[in-house]
């Protein structure tokens, strides 16, 4: 990779990339002391301006630049970090998503965590001087006398000092006065870790109640979920820091358990692996295929809820891995549960690594280094974990492709799923997007021959698919004359279900009590203070909470308008159809899950395992609960108000309420028994809530389609999102107005929507206007992008004026 083989003379610059918006790399000259052993691909720390940066050496060479270069300070990696198929992919990201290439090398490294900035004191010269003369002397400044001793022997931090000399605070002042010593500032990367030496094996117990547990322990209780069976304590020492310690603590609370070394035996509990029925057999050999033969290709697998995707996905990785090629398998945010992983532990043991963005920065390191090694050659990982350097990729897997969180909402703003693609097609690998509900893009994909699709178009045992009822509340309104949560076909089905000892999930798509509060006399809704959305009531914190920015503010007791007391509560969420729910059924056993009770992904766990196991009777929640989850005792779901995605200012509005009601509809009757699902709307001629009440994937996609040509959206044209922000409104319209009069006759081959205030015009204390372009041409679009934002560097904007989204996954 590097321009200077072993026998030539070694580089003396190196073009460095910094997370900076500036979208070039900077050069820097190389010390002696370590020129010969830079390599592209590793880290180096440098000056830039008045700070230090750590960046990504891009490039080795002997040209001169036209300045004098600053001399790059430390190399950081010895081994490069990233080898040159995953960085031709980062520089595929920064042209295809308009980021600066630093910044996409920044996110594909996990190891920022890995380096401490620190302050070092060293002597001056005139210190040293000094040091020699008082140390032969042995002054009367005691204090100031010990620090020079100290320092003359190394370099040490003040924080060290201070902690090792009593005093030290003062007589540093004065030794700083005479220009005696000097602060460096600096970065210092872990030392290799020290291996406890005990001879302990810890073991999962159980998971803590409710109790807080320290940093240390709930990271090493994390790591075990993850990682099931027995684990000698001295290697855990390794990923987990202080795990000796913790270990302790947490087996005096009997979460784990310490047993003396012995040869581990790992009982298999997990069952067998399932013969695969004839979908799943099609499936696995059209992918197997590709695996064989080194080629790329891409695969949409669509298979019904419940048609036994995994199973599939697990012969494929054994597959891979018999062919000596590594497997990447990406998951939705909240999928990357234990039990997940567990069942790859279960049949992949130690060859398999686990990248989550749960995990601490030590543990992300460790992980990446077994992958890199090729002593990991399984990854499973949520978006990022697309980086993983697995060696010799040969499949990835990125199961719910449709899921929102394999886009990155920040910059940059790429998506996981279409990287893997990108990524497969560099290692000639194959790829598999799987879903009960592709993407319109993905599908289309399929449709044009890109992808090729495979179908998995029934449940596993041909179990029937659920049978769903629409009910229109507006006629239930008419009959009942009464505003009610549940109809009565859904009240009833819960109770016989809860009679029956069945389960039941209710899903409804918004938390707290009451999803807005208004005035009666003035109308006036409560907003957030620092954005255009309407407060929340939260009864049980007895506040109004903004989703947002989670600004908080006490109920008002009367109108902060006009002064009425006429405060009344609108709309239902999560809190409240909890309460109801105890309230129309006393016996039975409630559980919630949404954002207000699962702050972690340990509570996500908890409430989906104590339900699993039959601790509860319903589970309330928001789209969390529709996500993936495979609970048998499940008959019966109730969607409690379908469509109030439909509303929403996006044209993926339809789309996304299709796939929200029909895997919600999906987590019913998966087991011996049939499930029941009850549909609640508004809108019952809506396509999107007949197609997902039929279980009609491909009538949807048939009228969507349509909908996206006739407007020219994705997948008709290539669209990109470009929003300005700004503390002041009327700095963010100037902005926009500048944005606006550079697209003003707009370019060829470019159409422009705005610039208009964005659908949600101020967020966290920011006014925001948007503009969409969209062309037919994705090298125009992207044209267009790159001059806008030429626009903004040299008019210097600030970093953070203008966000530029190139296929958005959401306008708002
Ligand atoms: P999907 O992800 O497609 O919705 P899952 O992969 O969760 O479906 O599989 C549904 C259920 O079917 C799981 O409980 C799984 O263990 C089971 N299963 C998968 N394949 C088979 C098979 N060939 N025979 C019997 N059961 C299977
Ligand atoms: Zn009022
Ligand atoms: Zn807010």
């Amino acid at each position: 990779m590097s321009e200077f083989p072993p026998d030539l003379p070694s580089p003396l610059f190196c073009d460095v990339s910094l997370p900076v918006p500036l979208d070039r790399p900077f050069t820097y000259s190389l010390p002696d002391a370590w020129r010969h052993r830079a390599s592209v691909g590793a880290r180096v720390l440098v000056p830039f301006g008045p700070r230090k940066m750590t960046g990504m050496i891009v490039r080795l060479h002997d040209t001169a630049p036209a300045v004098v270069a600053k001399p790059a300070e430390r190399l950081l990696d010895e081994e490069p970090l990233l080898d040159s198929s995953l960085l031709s992919l980062a520089r595929w990201i920064a042209a295809y998503y308009c980021s600066p290439l630093g910044e996409v090398l920044r996110t594909m490294t996990p190891l920022s965590g890995e380096v401490r900035k620190t302050k070092t004191l060293a002597l001056t010269d005139s210190g040293r001087d000094a040091a020699r003369q008082l140390l032969l002397g042995a002054s009367s400044e005691e204090t100031a006398v010990e620090i020079l001793r100290l320092l003359e022997a190394r370099p040490m931090s003040a924080s060290y000092l201070l902690k090792k000399v009593k005093g030290a605070d003062a007589a540093l002042k004065g030794l700083d006065k005479r220009g005696w010593v000097s602060e460096e500032s600096g970065v210092q990367t872990k030392d290799p870790l020290r291996i406890a030496s005990a001879r302990l094996r810890a073991e999962f117990e159980r998971r803590p109640e409710a109790v807080k547990l320290p940093k240390a322990e709930r990271e090493l209780i994390a790591y075990l979920e993850l990682h099931p069976g027995s684990h000698n304590l001295a290697q855990l020492e390794e990923h987990v820091r202080n795990a000796s310690t913790a270990a302790r603590a947490l087996a005096r609370r009997g979460l784990i358990a310490l047993r003396p070394e012995a040869p581990a035996v790992l009982a298999g509990s997990m069952r067998p692996p399932h013969r695969l029925n004839a979908h799943q057999q099609a499936a696995f050999e059209a992918v197997a295929g590709a695996i064989t033969t080194h080629e790329f290709v891409a695969f949409l697998l669509h298979g019904v809820t419940g048609s036994g995707k995994t199973e599939v996905y697990l012969r494929l990785i054994e597959e891979a891995l018999r062919h000596e090629r590594g497997a990447l398998l990406l998951v939705p945010e909240i999928g990357l549960t234990p039990q997940v992983a567990g069942q790859f532990f279960h049949r992949f043991g130690d060859r398999v690594a686990i990248l989550h963005s749960a995990f601490s920065g030590m543990e992300r390191v460790e992980q990446w280094r077994r992958i890199r090694s090729g002593a990991a050659s399984v990854v499973v990982g949520t978006r990022s974990g697309v980086f993983a350097p697995v060696q010799n990729l040969g499949l990835i897997i990125v199961d719910e492709e449709h899921d929102q969180s394999y886009k990155q909402e920040e910059n940059p703003r790429y998506n996981g799923r279409d990287v893997s693609v990108v990524r497969a097609r560099e290692c000639r690998a194959a790829v598999v997007l799987g879903s009960a509900t592709p993407s319109l893009e993905t599908r289309y994909n399929a449709e044009k021959g890109k992808y090729r699709l495979v179908s998995m178009p029934e449940r596993i045992e041909r179990r029937p698919m659920p049978e769903v009822h629409i009910v229109d509340m507006r006629q239930e309104f008419l009959e009942t004359k009464k505003q009610a949560t549940f109809s009565r076909a859904l009240s009833e089905a819960v109770k016989a279900c809860i009679e029956r000892r069945e389960q039941a999930m209710l899903l409804l798509n918004r938390r707290g009590f009451s999803t807005f509060v208004a005035c009666r006399s003035c109308g006036e809704r409560i907003e957030c203070q620092n954005c255009a959305v309407t407060l929340t009531w939260h009864k049980r914190d007895k506040r109004l909470l903004c989703h947002v920015c989670g600004y908080a503010e006490p109920v008002p007791q009367a109108c902060p308008k006009c002064s009425s007391d006429h405060i009344y509560f609108l709309g239902t969420g999560s809190e409240k159809v909890e309460e109801e729910l105890n309230q129309l059924f006393p016996g039975a056993r409630v559980a919630r899950m949404d954002r207000d009770t699962v702050t972690g992904r340990r509570d996500y766990e908890n409430i989906l395992h104590a339900f699993r196991d039959g601790d509860f009777d319903l589970l309330v929640g928001t789209q969390m609960i529709a996500k993936g989850h495979d609970i048998p005792n499940v008959t019966l779901v109730g969607l409690v108000n379908a469509d109030v995605g439909l509303g929403m200012p996006d044209f993926r509005a339809a789309e996304r309420t299709f796939q929200l009601l029909t895997q919600a509809a999906g987590r019913a009757g998966r087991g011996e028994l049939p499930g029941l699902v009850y549909l609640q709307t508004i809108n019952p001629e809506h396509y999107a809530v007949r197609c997902a009440a039929a279980q009609d994937y491909a009538k949807f996609y048939e009228k969507e389609l349509e909908f996206r040509r006739l407007m020219r959206y994705p997948p008709f044209a290539a669209l990109a999102n470009v929003l300005v922000r700004h503390p002041q409104q009327e700095e963010a319209m100037r902005l926009a107005g500048e944005i606006g009069g550079l697209l003003d006759p707009a370019p060829e081959g470019i159409k422009v929507l705005g610039p208009a205030e964005a659908p949600v015009p101020k967020l966290k204390r920011e006014f925001r206007y948007q503009l969409l372009i969209k062309s037919s041409s994705r090298q125009r679009l992207n044209e267009i992008l790159g001059m806008l934002r030429r626009h903004a560097l040299e008019q210097k904007w600030s970093a953070t004026a203008l966000v530029v989204d190139v296929d958005p996954l959401t306008l708002l």
